[in-house]
């Protein structure tokens, strides 16, 4: 959704609340998009705080599904964000200088939704997925769940440096 700021940074006491909900099917945090586990609307709050004013707030949780790191189990995978943003007039026509923010959810006037969510939810949003603390993985010869118990297979990994050495003595003899 785009919104037109100009009234709500102009008159003064001017308010909204708002319900938002994010358009597209999968949530665009970098590198990678996340597909949503439902619908995810919000109620934002848009109030002149003084003239040139504007104070934005919003809460919510986005629910996507991922897959655990380890063992690739499907869950669904929270975002719990907290928006709140103050902008100013001065800031949109480039009158802050240096001390502006980048706001990449702004174009003019224009405040762009779902792009704003996205950047809340990209710092919110778990750096490592596990589907508990202590997951065991994947056998990484078979590809069993090792959560459910063991498959069986010899995992033993010689060390490559030790093969080095085992291989110098296989040419001396
Ligand atoms: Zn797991
Ligand atoms: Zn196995």
């Amino acid at each position: 959704m785009r919104l037109n700021l100009t009234e709500y940074l102009e008159s003064e006491g001017r308010k909204a609340e708002i319900t938002v909900t994010y358009e597209k099917p999968s949530l665009e945090i970098l590198p990678e998009a996340k597909e949503l586990a439902g619908t995810f609307s919000m109620n934002l709050s848009i109030r002149n705080e003084e003239k040139g004013c504007v104070l934005l707030q919003g809460s919510g949780t986005l629910i996507c599904k991922d897959v655990c790191d380890r063992c690739l189990t499907a869950l669904d995978t929270e975002a719990p964000i907290q928006i709140e943003e103050r902008i100013t007039e001065g800031e949109i026509r480039g009158e802050a200088g240096d001390e502006a923010e980048e706001r990449s959810y702004l174009d003019g006037y224009e405040l762009d939704t779902d792009r704003l969510i996205e950047v809340y939810a990209a710092g919110a949003y778990p750096m490592k997925i596990l589907c508990k603390e202590d997951c065991l993985g994947i056998c990484s010869k078979c590809g069993h769940n090792l959560n459910e118990g063991d498959c069986g297979c010899d995992r033993f990994v010689p060390d490559p440096r030790m093969a080095a050495i085992g291989e110098i003595f296989a040419k001396g003899k």
